[in-house]
């Protein structure tokens, strides 16, 4: 149920080749599927940092640790940074540094979903221009285009904080965007300027 769906992986892998993307960043590592896809599909000189957030009792680095021996048996562990922290943090220490700004070709959001317009403000300056982010996770299991009769009265706080995204993303002058209905919808977001 976590993981990102496979035809909605096969599209990510296709959006990597197609923009050449080398380097990316990924919030939301899980067991390290669209990672291991990440780290397959670019180049050999490529590198992937993920930002993926650890509890105290340190659980989702115990979720990496499952995909660990995958990855390393695909011989692409060398492309990979993992820092174990939330995301947001993460995206602040970056933005300290100005060679950071503009410096990815890509980046994959399937972290908390409530943060992600605080992750795509960020993005939008780590990302260079004419680089793209996706968004996984943008339909919410059609929770966003549901009626109140299916959803409840506003449905949960993932699908109003979803709603406000996709409206936001649609409304945002500084991006060309699609959201595509492959697996549980994937917004795909370029950046114009
Ligand atoms: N991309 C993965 C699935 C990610 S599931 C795949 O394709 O398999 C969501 C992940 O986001 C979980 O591993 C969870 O631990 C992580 N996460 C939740 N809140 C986070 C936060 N604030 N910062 C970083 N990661 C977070
Ligand atoms: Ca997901």
């Amino acid at each position: 149920m976590m993981a990102t769906a496979p035809d909605a992986g096969q599209f990510v892998a296709l959006l990597l080749k197609l923009t050449g993307a080398k380097k990316t960043i990924e919030l939301g590592v899980f067991t390290g599927y669209s990672l291991l896809l990440t780290a397959l599909t670019i180049p050999q000189d490529g590198k992937v940092i993920i930002k993926n957030y650890i509890t105290a009792i340190d659980t989702n680095h115990e979720f990496y640790e499952i995909g660990l021996p995958v990855i390393r048996k695909a011989g692409i562990g060398h492309k990979i940074e993992f820092i174990e922290s939330e995301a947001l943090p993460v995206l602040d220490e970056l933005l300290k540094k100005e060679a950071n700004e503009g410096s990815y070709d890509f980046a994959y959001v399937d972290a908390d979903k409530l943060n992600y317009w605080n992750y795509h403000e960020r993005l939008m300056k780590l990302v260079k221009v004419g680089g793209i982010i996706a968004y996984d996770n943008t339909l919410w299991g059609g929770s966003v285009a549901a009626d109140s009769a299916t959803v409840g009265h506003k449905g949960g706080a993932v699908t109003q904080s979803t709603i406000q995204f996709n409206k936001s993303i649609a409304a945002d002058p500084r991006v060309d965007i699609s959201l595509a209905p492959l697996g549980d919808g994937i917004t795909v977001c370029r950046r114009i300027y």
